[in-house]
């Protein structure tokens, strides 16, 4: 096996031991990045000095005596968002707007990964500003699908996804507020997770709609992401949504098995526009999950159906205010840099804002967000979690739905409910499906387990049982 195609934790245990340096994998890793990048478009930048100079630091501190306790990921190679501010190093959102940015401070995320001793590679591509579900908004080209590169890879973290599962990096973030974690993972065969929100800072992070957005990432199992959950997790005093809940040790959860777990199903969630291949893989999963000895729910959301309608409204008003600050003046090239999308969703945002028909659209959809948090406070008083499908479809053929916008927004029905109502996801590979809407090719898919807030330990240890009585992690596309 080469060095970058490693887990976090067999890394780590294998740096310790010395087999390897840091240099080594950060090299690997680089190496497969100038080997693909050119037909994936994973990164907009890539920081091969910064990442060599950071891997050296990194094998110094540990021929020292520094301990991965002390910096849990002394010497791993990953990749950010660019929509995660690095001090010094361009931070596009992958929009023209900002297409020579230079951050003067780093996201606390960031921080909090370089002080944990992580090595940063460079930065990946996302649709602009985070508003798509398949990487083609992006201003600097679209992101394909290292499955099958005449597919999308899902959006918007599109590149992280992608570098990931092309093995350039150990593990990447994201930002997750609509789907733009699960669903690009589920299309990777990855390990996405979406936290409660307010768990992870979105200090210095380029908000898209400020009461959804959530700070995550993707990694290749579910120790990983736990692993990586323990360094970003807790409160900011930069972010006064970060509440003063304790982070647990989320590795704790990992081995720990699932018996007499209750798990629900939501009926809503199986209906209509669902392909049917991926019904089969949803349903297989839940069989396995029984096999396991888990107790399986029958429960109801009924709100869902306005879930997607509630989403755009809010996430667009919000979108309008936050998209204020690109003027030109203080940072960036001015508004005529915007993109479509982005230009979309701030003309609706100021409609849905504005005076007249604020009552009716955006006060409207804050209360019927209120009607979906509650379906879900209600289903957690009968069950642990929730098992349901991440995305309606396989992952489309890039163009497919570029001119359909509507479209685009249906593939978000099954992971925006999690943002509305500020509970944590997780996305973990279920298989690989022909369907009809990816005709011959085989695709990954993942299933979606939701739970309670701040219940992360527990869908790490339900993800964590679930992934290893399978064996779809181990998979790798063949670039
Ligand atoms: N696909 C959704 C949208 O376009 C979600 C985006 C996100 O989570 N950043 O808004």
């Amino acid at each position: 096996m080469n060095l970058n195609q490693l887990t976090i934790a067999e890394a780590i245990k294998e740096l310790k031991e010395k087999k390897f340096s840091s240099i080594d994998i950060t090299k690997a890793c680089l190496e497969q990045i100038k080997k693909h990048n050119y037909e994936i478009n994973a990164f907009i930048t890539v920081d091969e000095k910064g990442a060599l100079e950071q891997a050296k630091i990194a094998d110094k501190l540990a021929s020292q005596g520094e301990t991965w306790e002390a910096k849990p990921l002394l010497g791993i190679p990953i990749a950010l968002k660019d929509i995660f501010l690095t001090k010094g190093l361009k931070t596009t959102a992958a929009s023209k707007v900002l297409e020579n940015y230079i951050p003067q401070y780093d996201a606390t995320v960031t921080k909090k990964l370089k002080d944990a001793g992580a090595v940063i590679l460079g930065k990946t591509n996302l649709d602009a500003w985070a508003h798509g579900s398949s990487g083609e908004n992006s201003d600097f080209g679209a992101t394909k699908n290292p499955w099958n590169k005449e597919y999308v890879p899902g959006g918007s973290s599109s590149g992280s996804a992608a570098s990931l599962a092309a093995d350039m990096c150990l593990a990447s973030t994201g930002t997750d507020t609509g789907g733009s974690i699960r669903l690009p993972a589920s299309f990777n065969n990855l390990v996405g997770l979406k936290p409660t929100y307010g768990r992870v800072s979105r200090y210095g992070i380029i908000a898209m709609a400020s009461s959804l957005d959530t700070i995550g990432h993707f990694t290749k199992t579910v120790e990983d992401s736990a692993i990586l959950l323990n360094v970003t997790a807790g409160s900011d005093p930069l972010d006064a949504t970060t509440p003063g809940v304790e982070p647990q040790d989320y590795t704790k959860s990992i081995g720990k098995g699932v018996k007499g777990l209750k798990i629900g199903v939501p009926k809503e969630y199986f209906t209509g526009g669902l392909d049917s291949a991926i019904k089969d893989k949803v349903e297989t999963a839940i069989k396995k999950l029984e096999e396991l000895g888990v107790e399986i729910v029958e429960i109801s959301l009924p709100n869902t159906e306005y879930a997607v309608s509630v989403y755009y409204i809010i996430m667009s008003s919000e979108v309008s205010s936050n998209l204020a600050r690109y003027d030109g003046i203080r940072f960036g090239n001015d508004r005529s840099s915007f993109g479509e999308e982005a230009k979309r969703r701030i003309m609706l945002g100021t409609f849905t804002l504005s005076t007249g028909y604020y009552d009716a659209y955006y006060k409207k959809a804050m209360q019927v967000r209120t009607l979906i948090k509650q379906d879900f406070d209600k289903a957690f008083e009968k069950v642990d979690a929730i098992i349901s499908p991440v995305s309606p479809t396989a992952p489309w053929k890039l163009g497919e739905k570029v001119n359909d916008p509507l479209k685009m927004y249906l593939s978000d029905i099954f992971t925006v409910t999690a943002n509305l109502a500020g509970i944590p996801g997780l996305s973990v590979p279920a298989g690989f499906i022909r369907s009809a809407s990816s005709g011959q090719a085989e695709l990954p898919v993942g299933i979606q387990i939701l739970g309670p807030q701040f219940s992360e330990e527990k869908l790490f240890q339900i993800g964590n049982a679930y992934e290893k009585s399978t064996d779809f992690y181990k998979q790798k596309p063949t670039l």
